[in-house]
């Protein structure tokens, strides 16, 4: 398992797990984020049942978990989310802040009304400490129901599965050979990415924002020049319509 920080400034950081050599092999090998502002943190798709222990254990090497006091999650999918329960156990108190319309899919493994905070379809902000962080709309891609994350401090984008990438083992936590590493992307992105108008109108709302950092899912992160280079791609991907032998 590697952890990295991505960022640090004053009392805000970010801190990403992955690359659990492991984890059952039957299972997407997810990466983790976690934000830190004031000692409070944030933990962005939590991962599936089978990630728990794994991702709770590796950031309790770093972090106080009774200290995440929210999780934040993209979309409905298992490797996304099936550890909710899990993590609520942990944590009673836990507010789970998700896309409106799933809310009601999602309350299905366990998760009561009172910790869920529904954002609405046009976005909003998730207040972490005091500090502000943006929900950007993202819908299709692929969820009909689907959310990015904007920290407009640490300049970092999170994705979800927007940039996502099946990788061999032992691939670094960052895009090092883009032209390289768009084999691993496209067959997904053609599959699973439901409609050019959706990506262009994801990718209009990435370049309003000042991007350092693109941060998947599961994949590797895209940073520096590499964030233009990915949004030119997608920008040139099509989308939507590719569904035989493809992932
Ligand atoms: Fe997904």
């Amino acid at each position: 398992m590697h952890v990295e920080q991505l960022y640090k400034k004053n009392t805000h950081s970010w801190m990403v797990m992955g690359r659990d050599a492991e984890r059952n092999k039957d299972i997407i090998d997810t990466n983790h984020y976690l934000i830190q502002h004031n000692g409070r943190g944030l933990l962005l798709d939590p991962g599936g049942i089978e990630n728990f222990s794994s991702v709770a254990t590796e950031f309790s090497k770093h972090f106080e978990l009774a200290n995440v006091e929210a999780i934040f999650v993209s979309h409905q999918d298992p490797n996304v989310l099936s550890s909710l329960p899990l993590w609520m156990q942990a944590n009673p108190d836990l507010i789970v802040y998700m896309p409106k319309s799933w809310v009601n899919y999602v309350t299905h493994i366990g998760i009561k009304l009172e910790n869920i905070r529904a954002v609405p379809d046009e976005g909003g902000t998730l207040t972490l400490a005091g500090y502000d962080i943006e929900l950007v709309p993202a819908h299709y891609m692929h969820s009909p129901a689907n959310l990015s994350v904007y920290d407009p401090g640490a300049k970092i984008l999170f994705s979800g599965d927007i940039g996502a990438a099946l990788l061999p083992e032992a691939y670094d936590l960052f895009v090092s050979d883009f032209d390289d590493h768009t084999q691993y992307m496209e067959a997904f992105h053609r599959r699973w990415m439901a409609s050019n108008t959706a990506k262009m109108r994801w990718i209009a709302e990435v370049r309003k924002r000042d991007v350092e950092m693109i941060c998947p899912q599961y994949g590797a992160i895209f940073k520096g020049e590499d964030v233009a280079r990915f949004l030119s791609w997608l920008e040139n991907l099509d989308v939507g319509s590719a569904w035989s032998n493809v992932r």
